[in-house]
């Protein structure tokens, strides 16, 4: 007999440390437990030793035999779970993932910029319901039962006293009902029409502004919306005003802006009248002070809304309303 079953064990220990990969192991598992393994003719060879020793020598090498089975089974599940889980391995060599930052819609960025031409004139910026009453929509905006803007091609109603604003309008009722003058406030937001096609959509965004205090005049209108387009576009782009009617003020006047495209020459999108309609505008009505218990005698303000969409068309040269809400972003990663 030339070595003793503990330095078989000691020898399987020892080789087992040193295997790193499942098939070593499982080498190490045929040489000493197999059929010809070293234990196995550890054990054929008892016989060998003398008969006083056998029974100790027996039953050391099958307590071996059944301590190395383990550990064996042991280290080649370990390192089978080490093989296939991939998740914390890191390969230095590959290149870095780009984080794609984002950025504001092109409504949203117009949207900013005409609140921030505004509040640096003074106005403050309110926000009303999306879902209003017929009467802040309507009724107390001197819009009477038979007025086009309530026939059901123009507005979602959602019941007969319910509608999806129309307008950003509803604005000036809920905080002039709320606040004495003076009011100076702009109003951004969604509202709906029944409407689609290359210049309206559905859902597009307003600004609404109101101005009221003594001695307003038609002349402060004309010179806060001045101020605005010349920030808005550049100084050298002239306004017109023409005359117009809304039911809410009186006299009303529709803006035109000299055309950005071709500065007055005549072009498509100007339909070659050099003069592009952005504004609707107007001495606030009587009649909505009254609604709202303002002294119509001591007070009077002035009132205008634009389109966003329509405005940022113009500002970045863009032919079709419905590119704002395609969500393409070959369209939006240009802004
Ligand atoms: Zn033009």
């Amino acid at each position: 007999m030339e070595k003793t079953i503990e330095q078989i064990h000691q020898e399987a220990l020892n080789e087992l440390e040193a295997a790193s990969e499942a098939e070593a192991v499982q080498e190490l598992s045929v040489r000493y437990l197999g059929r010809k393994g070293v234990i196995t003719s550890f054990l054929r060879n008892i016989s060998k030793l003398p008969p006083e020793n056998r029974p100790e020598a027996g039953k050391k090498a099958n307590e071996t035999k059944k301590a190395l089975d383990k550990l064996f089974k042991d280290a080649l599940k370990r390192l089978e779970r080490i093989a296939a889980d991939t998740s914390d391995y890191i390969d230095v060599s590959l290149p870095g993932r780009t984080l794609l930052a984002g950025s504001l819609h092109p409504i949203t960025q117009i949207t900013g910029l005409i609140c921030e031409i505004f509040t640096n004139l003074g106005f403050d910026i309110v926000e009303g319901p999306e879902v209003e009453t017929d009467y802040y929509n309507f009724e107390a905006l001197n819009i009477p039962k038979n007025h086009p803007a309530r026939d059901m091609q123009d507005t979602f109603y959602i019941s007969d006293n319910i509608v999806l604003r129309t307008h950003t309008s509803p604005v000036q009722i809920r905080t002039m009902e709320k606040q004495t003058p003076p009011v100076r406030i702009i109003a951004p937001g969604k509202v709906y029409r029944c409407d689609s096609d290359l210049t309206h959509t559905p859902m597009f965004n307003q600004v609404e502004g109101l101005l009221v205090d003594e001695n307003v005049s038609f002349g402060d209108l004309k010179g806060t919306l001045t101020t605005f387009v010349h920030r808005m576009f550049d100084d050298r782009i002239s306004l017109r005003f023409r005359p117009s009617f809304f039911p809410f003020t009186e006299p009303s006047a529709e803006v035109d802006i000299l055309c950005v495209m071709c500065r007055g020459k005549g072009c498509r999108v100007c339909s070659q009248t050099g003069w592009i309609e952005v504004l609707g505008a107007g001495m606030v009505h009587p009649a909505l002070f009254e609604n709202v218990g303002y002294d119509t005698s001591r007070f009077t303000g002035f009132a205008f809304g634009m389109g966003v969409e329509r405005i940022a068309m113009l500002k970045y040269g863009i032919d079709d309303i419905r590119k704002y809400f395609d969500n393409d972003l070959r369209f939006l990663r240009q802004f």
